[in-house]
């Protein structure tokens, strides 16, 4: 069966926002690691995965296709690093917008109306003032820039991801919402305790970011599992009302030669999720080590 005859015989997901769904209580799936498979397929570590998107089109969007079929509704563009910020290291900043718009339509043909697509931000790279050399105003603009690309391209949401300083998912948050009226999404990076790298706990965090208008709060990367558990407790003080995303690393990794090899296998990892939608999670996915195996091994035991 081809996509095409696909889309014809099941009703587009988007007929009913995704907002309300989650006011109504639906848990959604969302994907897991795109770099960890991209690497598998030759991505060389510090090239931008973003070029990808235009360089070889077909592999973005055949892990976009596998995540669907493993039963997610929300997939993420290809478009982490696409902030000309972090482009530049790579002296691809002039490709900012061709890199974003080509990753969001990739997302959107792939998921052919069976799953969301959220338009993917991640960090630029570069330490805040003063810590660093960038303002937030510089860092504002330039997550603007990439979240315009993303919803021009006609994304449903905007995500923004993996943070790990305050000020800089202010300022990617701040310029999601100035780029558009779409839904915007906020994980962040936790360690143990619940705090991320920088000391930033979980309330500290939404006491700042929730003001700016977020749709959905939690977890991504991170840790390991047991980190989910304590974020989910401080979540459950600081934004009970609130929707909650956990898309946690498939556990610690270890160094086997060059490679990293995570201790998490799918069908703990499934186990450790239902666990997390139980607890009230509504957007449950995979980071670091995940592969579309997890999503399915997820889909299979929430199904039950
Ligand atoms: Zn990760």
């Amino acid at each position: 069966m081809t996509d095409g005859s696909q889309i014809g015989d099941t009703p587009d997901i988007r007929e009913k926002g995704l907002l309300e769904r989650l006011a109504g209580g639906e848990t959604f799936l969302a994907d897991g690691a795109m770099g960890t498979l991209l690497m598998a397929q030759g991505l060389e570590p510090g090239a931008p995965p973003e070029e990808w998107n235009v360089a070889y089109p077909q592999r973005i969007a055949d892990v976009h296709r596998a995540y669907i079929a493993a039963g997610s509704r929300i997939i993420l563009s290809n478009t982490f690093g696409g902030s000309r910020i972090k482009l530049k290291r790579a002296g691809m900043d002039a490709r900012t917008a061709e890199f974003n718009r080509a990753g969001a339509e990739l997302a959107r043909e792939a998921a052919g109306g069976r799953a969301f697509v959220a338009g993917d931000i991640g960090p630029c790279g570069e330490m805040m003032e003063p810590m660093g050399g960038l303002t937030f105003a510089g860092a504002v603009d330039a997550f603007a820039e990439q979240a315009r690309a993303l919803a021009e391209s006609g994304v449903d949401l905007l995500w923004v991801e993996t943070m790990m300083d305050l000020e800089e998912a202010r300022a990617a948050v701040t310029g999601a919402r100035r780029a558009s009226d779409l839904p915007v999404f906020c994980s962040m990076t936790f360690g143990p305790g619940g705090r991320t790298i920088m000391g930033i706990g979980v309330r500290q965090a939404l006491e700042s970011l929730r003001p700016l208008g977020l749709a959905a709060f939690g977890a991504n990367c991170g840790e390991g599992l047991d980190v989910m558990d304590e974020v989910l407790d401080q979540l459950r003080d600081a934004a009970p009302a609130l929707p909650w995303i956990a898309k946690p690393n498939a556990g610690l990794p270890r160094m086997i030669g060059d490679k990293a090899v995570y201790d998490v296998g799918p069908q703990l990892f499934a186990e450790r999720t239902a666990a997390l939608i139980a607890r009230g999670v509504q957007v449950a996915g995979g980071c670091c080590g995940s592969s579309p195996e997890f999503i399915a091994a997820i889909a299979r035991r929430i199904s039950k």
